[in-house]
């Protein structure tokens, strides 16, 4: 559906490109365009993602996201350095804009119609509490707003006579491209490089310290792969405790921390107190 919709709207866009001859409008239909192939990656990468772990895949598919992302964020920079090229070619020799009224009301039906969209995707999205969802429906949200702006611009463009802000608005559009581009990959590299999780480690360390029964932890590693979290540490218990109770011990902390943070996925190494770094550190041991 979404996909659909995707479609009407960059070929709206484009028959406003081609009849006005005007670069900003270019720059919309270019980020349309993106729109549609991201649409599509999105809806394999998040089937994907979902796949349970399979034989060749034992932690999951869920970096089909990140990948996903990552395609996407290049796409973005280089629609946005064509649309600097058109616009650059443009800016000294500004060439007056045909049948805009004409192109001006196919993009703001086109616009309008990627608003109700975004509407609904963000109401879905609120349902399904998704994420991928939710940042596709901010984007279009804000495509909405710079699409508007176009308009707007081209209007004033008209009114004066100033053709040359053809190309200005265009470059401003490249440039929001640029940096939503970015924003997208630093996001997508930091999980692909397995950054450290912050935020959860909070949450997590909070269920470790106040649990009565672990002397200490260390080594706790975190990292991300799509939504889910993976985590390893150490944890220290009284070296008399027999194995069923450090197994006990262990399956309580594990369902503390899926209540804190949906979905991580634990992985334990029990020791006893000889392995304690702090214990050792203060000549408990
Ligand atoms: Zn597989
Ligand atoms: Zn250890």
């Amino acid at each position: 559906m979404a996909i659909l919709v995707g479609l009407i709207v960059f070929v709206l866009k484009l028959i406003a490109y081609f009849l006005s001859n005007s670069v900003a409008l270019l720059s919309d239909a270019l980020e349309s365009t993106i729109n549609i192939v991201a649409s599509i990656m999105m809806f394999y990468a998040l089937n994907l993602a979902s796949q349970p772990e399979d034989e060749d895949h034992r932690y999951g598919h869920q970096k089909a996201e990140n990948i996903s992302a990552l395609v996407e964020g290049i796409l973005i920079i280089i629609a946005a350095i064509l649309i600097i090229e058109a616009a650059v070619g443009r800016l000294s020799d500004p060439i007056p804009l045909e049948d805009i009224n004409l192109g001006l009301i196919i993009s703001l039906g086109a616009t309008s119609l990627n608003g109700i969209l975004a509407w609904a995707m963000m109401k879905e999205a609120r349902k399904s509490r998704s994420m991928a969802l939710e940042g596709d429906a901010k984007h279009l949200f804000s495509d909405v707003v710079s699409s508007a702006g176009v308009v707007v611009g081209l209007i004033i463009a008209v009114l004066t006579g100033l053709y040359v802000l053809d190309s200005v608005i265009a470059m401003v559009v490249a440039v929001l491209l640029i940096r939503m581009g970015v924003e997208v990959l630093r996001k997508t590299t930091r999980d692909l490089m397995d950054a450290t999780c912050e935020e959860e480690e909070l949450v997590i360390v909070g269920v470790l310290e106040k649990n009565q029964d672990l002397l200490e932890y260390h080594d706790l590693r975190t990292r991300r792969s799509g939504t889910t979290v993976f985590m390893d540490v150490h944890i220290c218990i009284d070296g008399k405790k027999t194995v069923s109770e450090g197994q006990g011990i262990v399956a309580k902390v594990e369902e503390e921390l899926k209540v804190v943070v949906p979905g991580i996925v634990p992985n334990f190494r029990i020791e006893d107190e000889t392995q304690c770094k702090r214990y050792k550190a203060e000549g408990k041991n």
